[in-house]
């Protein structure tokens, strides 16, 4: 694969790749199933959703473009030209049949190649000059019942011991400008990754209900942001957390181990040149109606270029399944709820003295 791994990334396993402005996130079948099934607007005609004020859930997802096979032939010498030959981009467009069936191209005389295959999803942190970002893993309950039972036990003590049984989140990590109440921690829950900081899995299982706040601050607490600005961050996703909150009391799905991804701006020219402007959410690309218009594409472009200053999104769907009929999620509802909490009750003052 001619990708590099994901840079900006708080938490979570290997193997997920990035090229600019796409992801490329190892497939899981039950997480395609999902991007299938929610992923998209069903229909840019359908006025549904605005009618009911709410915000729907595909948007608070990375936009999902489709699938890429590549085929990984076993020798090492061949990997790069096996990965370019048989790398095919298939749209949402294509037949499950198809996204099945795509054939991976070897070279005469190699071995059959096995397929790797990734999901093609919107790169969040694109068009961000320095992204911060905040991975925070939504529930107390972390598996579903048909998780081996090892597994079961295993999360269940996660979840015991962590801020996920009493508040229904956890901090999984984050990855930051370095700043004093970061670098405070011990030496085990901080990696150096270059200009950043990560602070890992061992960081978020740290945290307790009496001290999560303080996550928080420490993730808003940005060295090159003036007070201001990390105090609009903060009302921003506060905002953002009470709309998200009403969307879940309208989807009837079961998030089973999905994130809520927060990213923002910690390059402050980017600010300067948007004079502080941050959308709630990111604009809507208006697909449908500007086909017939030619001078359409200029405004188009650089609305998928100019990355707002912060964005909250929904992401990792690989134990999660569309349930309609069966009501609202109270697993992630509360979670939310919990974190609503928090932001209430954040420390405002430390956000402007760190
Ligand atoms: P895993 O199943 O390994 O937990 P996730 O989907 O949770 O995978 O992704 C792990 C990390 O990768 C996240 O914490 C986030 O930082 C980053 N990430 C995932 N999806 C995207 C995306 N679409 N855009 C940008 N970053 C992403
Ligand atoms: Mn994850």
């Amino acid at each position: 694969m001619p990708y590099a791994e994901l840079e900006h990334k708080a938490a979570g396993h290997s193997g997920t790749l990035a090229d600019g402005a796409l992801v490329f996130k190892p497939l899981s079948e039950q997480e395609l199933a999902w991007y299938r099934a929610v992923g998209q607007p069903e229909d840019t005609a359908n006025s549904d959703e605005e009618d009911s004020g709410d915000v729907p859930l595909w948007r608070w997802m990375p936009v999902f473009l489709g699938t890429l096979d590549e085929g990984i032939s076993q020798g090492a010498d061949s990997i790069a030209a096996a990965g370019q030959a048989g790398a095919t981009l298939l749209t949402t467009g294509e037949t499950p049949a198809e996204l099945g069936q795509t054939p991976a191209v070897s070279p005469p005389g190699q071995p059959a190649p096995t397929t790797q295959r990734y999901l093609v999803l919107e790169n969040l942190t694109a068009g961000f000059r320095s992204p911060n970002v905040l991975d925070v893993k939504l529930g107390s309950v972390l598996t579903d019942s048909a998780a081996p039972p090892e597994k079961q036990a295993r999360l269940a003590e996660v979840s015991r011991s962590t801020t996920s049984g009493p508040l229904g989140f956890r901090v999984c990590g984050m990855r930051i400008a370095p700043n004093a109440r970061a670098l405070a921690c011990p030496a085990e829950q901080r990696e150096p990754q270059g200009d950043y900081l990560l602070l890992n899995k061992h960081y978020g299982r740290a945290r307790t209900p009496a001290d999560v706040a303080g996550a928080f601050e420490t993730y808003f607490s940005h060295p090159r942001l003036a007070p201001a600005r990390r105090a609009q961050l903060q009302e921003r996703f506060f905002q953002r957390l009470q709309l998200f909150y009403n969307t879940l009391l309208d989807s009837e799905v079961r998030l089973i181990s999905a994130s809520l991804l927060f990213v923002f701006e910690g390059d402050p020219s980017r600010w300067d040149e948007r004079g502080d402007d941050d959308p709630l959410l990111p604009e809507e690309l208006d697909g449908g109606e500007s086909d017939d218009e030619d001078e359409d594409e200029d405004e188009d472009s650089a609305a998928i270029h100019d990355a707002p200053l912060s964005r909250l999104a929904l992401i990792d769907f690989a134990h999660s399944t569309v349930t309609p009929g069966q009501g609202y999620d109270e697993n992630v509802l509360h979670g939310v709820e919990s974190l609503m909490d928090v932001f209430e009750k954040m420390d405002m003052a430390s956000l402007r003295d760190p």
